[in-house]
This record gives structure tokens, C-alpha cells and sequence, in this order.
């Protein structure tokens, strides 16, 4: 009987570092978001956190603080870690297929200069949502989890 050879596909690990950048509008919160087109460009528009892969000898906040700065056009000032989320993915390239697990680390970003109109020209687009608005407009679930924790510290801090 033939038996077909099982394909190897390697795991790779991936490290990225993101942020939730917020701003007060009197008792009101508003958050910033990214859209990219998943699959390479053709998939339909996503809205996610900004976020990148962290570099050798950066330290996670300095990749929030550079990534989020590079992708949205606004600056902040690091609050605290929020929380991480860890994912798999699958990506081919002349035919070889490697698949990744990645870890992400969301840090919490206060709004300091900038203009979402400054966003990465790799970026879609760049807006503030309502953090309410942001939660259901984030098209994945931890990330909508990440809004909501950032949510919390934040009407913690404002007590
Ligand atoms: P980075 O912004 O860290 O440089 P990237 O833009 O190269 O990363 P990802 O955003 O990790 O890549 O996207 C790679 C794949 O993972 C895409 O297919 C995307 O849809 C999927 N993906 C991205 N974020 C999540 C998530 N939070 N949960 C599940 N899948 C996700």
C-alpha cells in the first residue's frame, strides 16, 4: 500500500508588543485602532491594537511605545502593562508553509501628541473609537478582552 510522507511543518516563535492608546474626553474614553487587510491583502478589513514584533535587546514596553507610535501617529506615555494574548498562525512561502505561535504584550498608553493622520502608510486607516465602540468594532476576541481590562484600569485610576 502507498503511504503518503506527512509533510514537516515547523513552529516558529514569535514575540510582539502592542498598546491600547487612550484619551479622556471629559468622563468619556476614547481608544485608538488600526485597520489592515488580513491575508496578505485580500481578506476583508480588520480592526485590531497597533502592535509589532519585538526587536533583539528591546525591552516589550519600548516595542509598545515604538510600534504603537509608528502604526497610529500618536505618542503616549506607558501606564502599565495590560495583559498578553498567544495565538497560532500559518503563513507559506515558496510553497513552504511555517507556522507560528505568538505571544503578544499589551501595554496601556495615555495619549500625549500626535494625529491618527500620521498612521503608518502600511496601516489602512487609523481612528478613536469609543472604548464601548472600540470593544465591539475589534474584530478579535482577546484583543476585545484586552480593551475591556484596559477599560477597567482605567475607571480604576480615574477614582
Ligand atoms: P506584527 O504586527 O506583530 O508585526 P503581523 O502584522 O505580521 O504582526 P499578525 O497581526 O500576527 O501579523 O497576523 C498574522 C495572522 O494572525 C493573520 O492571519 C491574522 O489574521 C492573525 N491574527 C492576528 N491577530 C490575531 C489574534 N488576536 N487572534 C487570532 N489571530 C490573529
Amino acid at each position: 500500500m502507498e503511504t503518503k510522507k506527512a509533510k514537516k511543518i515547523k513552529t516558529e516563535r514569535q514575540l510582539s508588543s502592542g498598546g491600547v492608546v487612550f484619551r479622556r474626553r471629559g468622563k468619556a474614553v476614547d481608544v485608538a485602532l488600526i485597520s489592515v487587510k488580513s491575508g496578505w491583502g485580500r481578506g476583508p478589513r480588520v480592526w485590531c491594537l497597533p502592535k509589532g514584533l519585538v526587536e533583539k535587546g528591546e525591552n516589550i514596553a519600548a516595542t509598545a511605545h515604538r510600534e504603537v507610535k509608528e502604526e497610529t501617529g500618536l505618542d503616549g506615555k506607558i501606564i502599565k502593562k495590560i495583559n498578553n494574548i498567544h495565538y497560532f498562525y500559518s503563513e507559506k512561502h515558496d510553497k513552504k508553509t511555517t507556522r507560528y505561535f505568538k505571544i503578544v504584550y499589551f501595554f496601556l498608553m495615555e495619549y500625549t501628541t500626535g494625529d491618527t493622520a500620521f498612521h503608518d502608510e502600511e496601516v489602512e486607516d487609523c481612528r478613536w473609537f469609543p472604548l464601548d465602540e472600540a470593544i465591539k468594532v475589534a474584530s478579535y476576541e482577546d484583543e476585545k478582552e484586552i480593551l475591556k481590562k484596559a477599560g477597567e484600569i482605567i475607571r480604576e485610576r480615574s477614582k
